[in-house]
């Protein structure tokens, strides 16, 4: 574990008591395989602390959601003062940013996969793309199709 303490006192106080919320609160859960360090039972142990011991909501939540901005969420959901419109403002954000993200070029349009042998490795034939493992084995087996894509 690294602790990368800030620099302003508050910022400072956010980052102790965020490593003490992880030493008091349950152990972190594991689902699909990941373990789950910032979740709601965390939050709701970070929270009542950085409010006990006198951060006000608003630097809580910039500190916090600067590192992990899935907090919003749970603080939302906890009732932390200003939560709503941070969460609020967020959602706007990440809306924003996908809208003036490109959507990906089509490079090669829609096409029955045909396999052939190219040296050690299996191609499509219509847009060259080498295919191997589970995705080869499949289709083998079934066939289908796909699209090539630039980013
Ligand atoms: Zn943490
Ligand atoms: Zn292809």
């Amino acid at each position: 574990m690294t602790v990368n303490a800030g620099r302003d006192p508050s910022d400072r106080q956010l980052t102790l008591l965020h490593e003490l919320a992880h030493w008091i609160g349950p152990r972190p859960e594991r689902r699909r395989r990941r373990t789950i360090h910032h979740d709601a039972a965390f939050y709701r142990i970070a929270f009542a602390l950085y409010a006990r011991h006198g951060i006000a909501p608003a630097v809580a939540l910039a500190g916090e959601a600067a590192r992990y901005p899935s907090c919003l969420g749970h603080a939302r959901a906890l009732g932390v003062p200003g939560a709503q419109a941070a969460w609020q403002a967020r959602r706007v954000e990440l809306r924003e940013r996908a809208r003036v993200r490109p959507a990906p070029r089509v490079l090669v349009a829609e096409h029955r996969v045909r396999l052939v042998r190219d040296g050690r490795w299996t191609r499509c034939r219509v847009c060259g793309v080498r295919v191997v493992g589970p995705v080869l084995r499949r289709l083998r087996r079934r066939g289908g199709s796909h699209i090539l894509l630039a980013r």
